[in-house]
């Protein structure tokens, strides 16, 4: 399949040892005719085992997957590996670099899957994934936050997969981050994501919202990453035990089930977003999560938007200049993880 697609990886992802290097997209400017533009990638080799392609940078404005996979990248030795470690940290360098969620042509790269090889530059990009690197791969991690526009309560997440064997992987993948909440998500908003594509083709997929607002508190760097560290340990491609919430003495984490599309609340109309809760605090069903102000209309009391379903708090808008059909919250109800199996 890899004669199919216009782009090219500049390193050996086979052989034992460590290799850092690019893969090139064609790209022709005004001032370049035969130009490309480099995503970088690095890969870590050493005997048998688990090949794991550790992803980040898909939205561009999500720095905290970046910073633990550049991390990775450089302290990842090759007698630490049992299999074959794929870095790419930072999928989306132009959205990365401009501090926005999607690409500078417009396109979300969350949205390109499984791509073409003679689409646009994301489609391309999207096909090489899902055509040459997702089929080598047994287990796929994708590092998401909430971006500029939403705090997401730092947590791994997961679709709950219809295969019994890939759904239990799954779950046992997302509880290794041994961040306090997880999320079951669903897809309320368009197709061609990343890890529904991986999904499908029946991998071990791994993703996280760790927090998000356009800050990186030094904590949530922690959670990433050794969170990502403890996810490598256990799928067995790194050395180490892993741990477990229980071996660290900490509670069990909370699996928050998002799968109603009733938890997601958009706003009704423009106004100014005030949060009455935080993500990960408990709410009831009819309490008020926050609130709208309008700034031409001083004399109008702010409209106070209740949660639909009772639960917790799972996200936030972060900004608060909010348009109508916004998202300005989402829940979860609490879920047993036998549930699941
Ligand atoms: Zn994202």
């Amino acid at each position: 399949m890899t004669a199919l697609s216009p782009v090219s990886c500049s390193i050996d992802l086979e052989a034992p040892g460590k290799r850092i290097g690019h893969l090139a997209l064609p790209k022709i400017t005004n001032t370049a005719g035969w130009a490309s533009t480099f995503i970088h990638l690095g890969c870590v080799v050493n005997g048998d085992g688990p090949t794991v392609l550790v992803l980040a940078g898909n939205h561009g404005d999500e720095y905290e997957g970046q910073v633990a996979a550049l991390r990775l990248l450089q302290e990842l030795r090759p007698e630490q590996v049992s299999g074959r470690v794929i870095v790419i940290p930072v999928l989306s360098p132009a959205a990365s670099k401009a501090n926005t969620r999607n690409w500078p042509s417009g396109a979300n790269f969350n949205r390109s899957f499984p791509g073409r090889p003679d689409g646009p530059p994301n489609e391309q990009l999207a096909h090489y994934l899902s055509t040459v690197l997702f089929p080598e791969a047994d287990v796929v991690i994708d590092m998401h936050s909430g971006g500029r526009s939403a705090w997401f309560v730092p947590c791994s997440h997961m679709h709950v997969v219809e295969d019994p064997v890939q759904r239990r992987a799954m779950l046992e993948g997302m509880e290794a981050w041994l961040s306090d909440f997880h999320y079951l998500y669903i897809d309320v908003n368009g197709s061609g994501l990343l890890p529904v594509e991986a999904e499908r083709q029946g991998k071990l997929v791994i993703t996280t919202e760790l927090g998000g607002g356009g800050r990186v508190p030094a904590p949530i760097h922690r959670l990433a990453w050794n969170g990502l560290l403890n996810v490598l340990r256990h799928v067995g491609v790194l050395d180490g035990e892993a741990q477990t919430r229980e071996s660290l003495g900490l509670p069990p984490a909370i699996i928050l089930d998002g799968r109603d599309p009733a938890n997601i609340v958009l706003a009704p109309e423009d106004g100014l977003f005030e949060a009455l809760l935080e993500p990960g605090d408990p709410v009831e069903e009819g309490q008020i999560v926050g609130r709208l102000w309008f700034i031409d209309r001083p004399d109008r009391p702010p409209l106070e938007i209740p949660a639909p379903l009772g639960g917790y708090v799972a996200a936030t808008k972060a900004i608060p200049v909010t348009e109508q059909g916004d998202c300005v919250f989402c829940l979860g109800q609490p879920i047993e993880r036998a549930a699941l199996l």
